[in-house]
């Protein structure tokens, strides 16, 4: 196996604990050829993506007495098994059971990784990943992102001036080349088991609590709490700043945020990104999205098309926590709130 477990614990702990100040746990950093496992809780390890497949979004792994839990399965087939590669470093117990945090592509599209595992996830994630989830429209747009992307590198490159700079963009475009084959392996696999507010696993020494508090990021976000650990792997309704709106539930956005405030938590697992331990930024997103909500409402009040509302709408009391600091609002956010009030969505 290829694969090199490097364990850094004390020159990384100065670090760490200054980003997780609250944590009592002593983390252990696992580095594997392709993600960087934060030891967060004891058999509980937050994967990031750190090598040349591309992973996209997090995962988490959940060990219990005899088996392991994971939440998301990160962006293709390929990373996916990346994935289960760098589970087994810390881990020879087998993957039973796989949680979706909500449908997006990024997070659900590596699931035939795990072979025929149990797949839990909330009804509105298996309505998406049942009525053709290829043509979803974020999906398609990331397609066209990735392309984007090898089109731009491949003019780039065929203007490079240096050696290093062709051999630099070489093989960026091998990595993203890479990424977009993965592509054609793409099974869209829906949970096996589905559930509406609230679902508890207890098996094997571990409480998993699966809580959907209200739409926000989609219509069938779950979070993924620990009561005992007091950590809770979020998706992408709660990230460290402002999330992706494009299939969000804005004006609703902020209650759901403010359900999971009534959670006892220390530790915050995003879908992206870093862990944070700063509970106090569930409220400043969530201000943002009503604050949004509200402006949008009043401007649309006023006559105004998505396109101007969007232009114009002034959140810069947000500059402080979450750095906004120009007037403007997502265009794609704002065109969905207008389609939703006018009952284009529902
Ligand atoms: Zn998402």
């Amino acid at each position: 196996m290829k694969l090199i477990k490097s364990k850094i614990t004390n020159k990384l702990l100065g670090t760490l604990l200054a980003i997780i100040p609250s944590l009592a746990f002593t983390q252990e950093i696992i580095n594997t050829d392709t993600h960087r496992l934060e030891e967060v809780a004891e058999g509980v390890y937050f994967a990031i993506g750190t090598g040349d497949i591309y992973t996209m979004s997090n995962a988490l792994i959940i060990e219990r007495d005899d088996d392991v839990v994971i939440v998301d399965s990160h962006i293709t087939p390929a990373a996916g098994r990346a994935l289960l590669d760098s589970i087994r470093i810390v881990t020879s117990k087998p993957v039973t059971t796989l949680i979706n945090s909500h449908f997006h592509y990024d997070h659900s599209n590596g699931t035939p990784a795990f072979g025929d595992i149990e797949i839990i996830g909330h009804e509105v994630t298996y309505e998406k990943l049942t009525s053709d989830p290829e043509n979803e429209h974020t999906y398609q747009s990331s397609l066209r992102r990735f392309d984007n992307t090898v089109n731009r590198l491949e003019t780039e490159l065929s203007n490079a001036a240096s050696v290093e700079e062709r051999q630099e963009l070489q093989q960026q475009l091998a990595y993203w080349q890479r990424h977009i084959e993965a592509q054609e392996e793409i099974v869209f696999t829906p949970p096996t088991q589905t559930l509406r507010d609230k679902m508890t696993l207890y098996r094997g020494g571990r409480e998993i609590q699966l809580l959907f508090f209200g739409r926000a990021h989609t219509g069938g976000d779950l979070a993924i709490y620990l009561p005992e650990e007091k950590i809770v792997f979020t998706g992408d309704m709660m990230l460290g700043g402002i999330s992706y709106m494009g299939d969000g539930y804005v004006a609703e956005w902020a209650d759901t945020l403010r359900g999971l405030l009534s959670l006892d938590i220390e530790l915050i697992l995003p879908g992206h990104g870093p862990g944070f331990s700063e509970v106090e930024r569930i409220s400043h997103v969530a201000d943002y999205y009503a604050d949004l909500t509200r402006e949008i409402r009043r401007l649309r009040s006023e006559g105004y098309s998505a396109e101007e509302a969007a232009a114009r709408a002034d959140l810069r009391q947000h500059s402080e926590t979450l750095n906004v600091n120009q007037i403007g609002a997502n265009l794609e956010a704002v065109e969905r709130m207008y389609d939703i009030w006018e009952g284009r969505i529902q």
